[in-house]
């Protein structure tokens, strides 16, 4: 059963709340994340709500935000308790963890390259139509059994995982998140058969700066 009062507390709080989480809000993200329902329990009572979400989470890299250049005045043992903020198992369940430096100004001044969000919404609505048409969900919400049957890994892209796994000891859980974001990297490329670049790509978006 989830104690999730940590989270109801803050958003009775919102108003007046920080503008950073609290830890114990945070963690009681877990198990919403995993199950996609908060389960609450007050007084010999039991409700499930549906809490199937996508969490999208920024911070950081130190309190004051300029770790690395001269004007960051953040102690180790400060830069250490903001980071503790997230726990390990929170982290576990953050597929995706990409560090963004702050852009110079020759970067800000240019002009973007990159393609059209027209263009990416077209190749992520054609990767949501493989899944669907392949196994009737998104690869989000695929369970063990359909990961095993759905997210085949030739040999080359198994030793790979193997050896990440061993290396950066890994969970289960990264293990089976790690081939859902490589299966969704395949469908985004229209392969049927997840290769090395695939389950590379998924395992660089879990190391993160930690
Ligand atoms: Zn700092």
């Amino acid at each position: 059963m989830t104690d999730c009062s940590g989270i109801l507390e803050y958003l009775q709080n919102i108003g007046n709340s920080q503008s950073e989480f609290e830890r114990r809000a945070l963690e009681a993200l877990r198990e919403p994340i995993e199950s996609g329902q908060i389960r609450i329990a007050r007084a010999g009572q039991r409700i499930e709500f549906p809490a199937r979400f996508q969490l999208v989470a920024a911070m950081n890299p130190c309190p004051c935000g300029y770790l690395g250049e001269a004007r960051c005045r953040c102690t180790p043992d400060q830069i250490m308790r903001y980071r503790n903020k997230l726990s390990g198992p929170l982290l576990d369940r953050i597929d995706l963890m990409i560090e963004v430096p702050a852009p110079d100004e020759a970067e800000l001044s240019a002009r973007a390259a990159g393609e059209s969000s027209a263009t990416v919404r077209a190749r992520v609505a054609r990767a949501r139509e493989r899944q669907l048409d392949r196994q009737g969900k998104t690869n989000a919400h695929l369970s063990v059994d359909e990961i095993d049957r759905h997210c085949p890994l030739d040999e080359a892209a198994a030793a790979l995982l193997k050896q990440a796994m061993a290396r950066l000891k890994l969970s289960a859980r990264a293990y089976h998140r790690i081939l859902k974001v490589s299966r969704s990297i395949a469908d985004l490329t229209g392969n049927t058969q997840i290769s090395t670049p695939h389950i590379a790509e998924a395992i660089h978006y879990r190391r993160g700066f930690w």
